[in-house]
């Protein structure tokens, strides 16, 4: 078969979280997909957060964990009840997965954290899309379910592993001769697997980039992620009011975007599908007739300016105990040590006898991080802030963006403004 005639589709976990909304994908795969195609989907609705509570509990022996696995269980039963019937074998198959995690529970907690939250939050990924493709199945779609674990392969940095390109492409081959038979293969988005053949996570919301590796490695014709916005839009609907969809970007428009912290695409997705010229679709899934946004090489003639927010950042100041100037070999250690802590620098700059970053506020890698720093430095924070990211700015969204706000930090390059500011209620009421 010619693998060009493939479309990868995605859904997250907010366009399969209730069986109606499942039975919407049913319409949309009905209604457009040409071609034969690859569903990437996420765990239904919020059922990540809530393995990872589930985790999170089990590591910290709180019997809690067995009742969190009892609510997501019901819930999955109800739903696939819903979909496919109370005597579906389906229901047997989700069982199946649960009682992993149920072995998990009961041995002493002995592995690591990011180890264990691997093992049991891609049952989540598991489960939606066992009830998924049996549903397109009921529906009458030639589809069949596959566990992505057999094709893309990571090393074992659980929770951000690497993905292996050499292997994964050497294994797509299973996903082609699948659909010489099938029309619809349904998979996970966000898991693989590590050599060992233990289960790994591409990092947060990464079935986006599954669906970029998966189109990247098939030649796709072209990728598609079905949203509950009307595309990409120049700012969050929930935080601006008057937000607008974009209809064109390119890829490199894209990719600053996403780096900057725009949620709606993971950050990873664009570099592959860009080196394969894949066009990407942004589409909504609750309007599907309505065109979203095109993504591709093409240029456009100018952008709106598009603002990204990146709530809880801290302001990481460093400074050398000796007063001595922060030179290139500091930096040199310095940033060896972000490396090493997983400490993402959002902006930064230094002066003489400091050197300031803005990171994403995560506590336990900054107190390790804090900690590795040695006698060398001090290193003060300044936390509750946030950045803002305005590509293609003006002065008057700058302003507007800025009032009544306490500026902390600014950096202006020709097409982006980065800005950190405090809320002044909150910095006068604790200063
Ligand atoms: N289910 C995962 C998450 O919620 C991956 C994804 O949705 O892309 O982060």
């Amino acid at each position: 078969m010619n693998s060009n005639s493939v479309q990868v589709w995605k859904f997250g976990g907010a366009s399969i979280a209730t069986p109606e909304l499942v039975g919407n994908v049913s319409n949309i795969v009905g209604k457009q997909l040409k071609t034969k195609a690859v569903i990437v989907a996420s765990a239904k609705g919020k059922t990540t957060n809530a393995l990872e509570k589930l985790v999170k509990a089990y590591m910290e022996e709180r019997e809690e964990a067995y009742q969190i696995l009892e609510e997501i269980k019901k819930e999955h039963f109800d739903y696939a009840s819903a979909l496919c019937g109370a005597n579906h074998r389906v229901l047997n198959e989700l069982n199946d997965l649960f009682v992993e995690i149920e072995w998990i529970l009961e041995d002493p907690v002995i592995d690591p954290y990011d180890y264990i939250y691997d093992q049991i939050v891609s049952i989540g990924e598991l489960a939606s899309t066992k009830v998924l493709s049996q549903y397109l199945q009921l529906e009458g779609y030639n589809a069949t379910w596959m566990d992505i674990r057999d094709v893309i392969l990571t090393d074992n940095t659980h929770r951000e592993a690497k993905v292996d390109w050499e292997s994964t492409l050497k294994r797509v081959d299973k996903i082609q001769s699948k659909l010489t038979t099938f029309d619809v293969i349904v998979t996970q988005g966000y898991i693989a697997s590590s050599s060992e053949n233990f289960t790994t996570t591409l990092g947060r919301e990464g079935s986006d980039y599954t669906a970029a590796i998966l189109s990247y490695c098939l030649d796709a014709h072209s990728m598609h992620i079905w949203k509950d916005v009307p595309g990409i839009l120049t700012g969050d609907p929930r935080l601006f009011k008057e937000v607008m969809k974009i209809d064109r970007l390119s890829y490199k428009e894209a990719v600053e975007m996403t780096y900057y912290g725009a949620k709606v695409i993971h950050e990873k997705t664009i570099k592959p599908i860009q080196n394969k010229n894949i066009p990407l679709y942004v589409r909504p899934f609750h309007t599907p007739d309505k065109e979203g946004t095109l993504i591709s090489s093409e240029e456009p003639m100018g952008y709106p300016p598009v603002i990204v927010v990146n709530a809880d950042q801290v302001l990481l100041h460093i400074s050398t105990n000796d007063f001595s100037f922060v030179g290139e070999h500091h930096l040199g250690d310095l940033f060896a040590l972000f490396a090493k802590h997983r400490i993402r620098v959002n902006m930064m700059r230094n002066t003489a006898i400091s050197f300031t970053v803005c990171t994403n506020n995560r506590p336990s890698r900054i107190q390790a991080f804090e900690e590795a720093l040695g006698k060398q430095y001090t290193l003060q924070k300044d936390s509750d802030l946030k950045l803002f990211t305005v590509r293609h700015y003006t002065e008057e969204v700058l302003q507007s963006l800025t009032k009544g706000k306490l500026v902390l930090f600014q950096e202006r390059l020709k097409n982006t403004v980065h800005v950190v500011v405090k809320e002044l209620v909150e910095y006068e009421l604790r200063s």
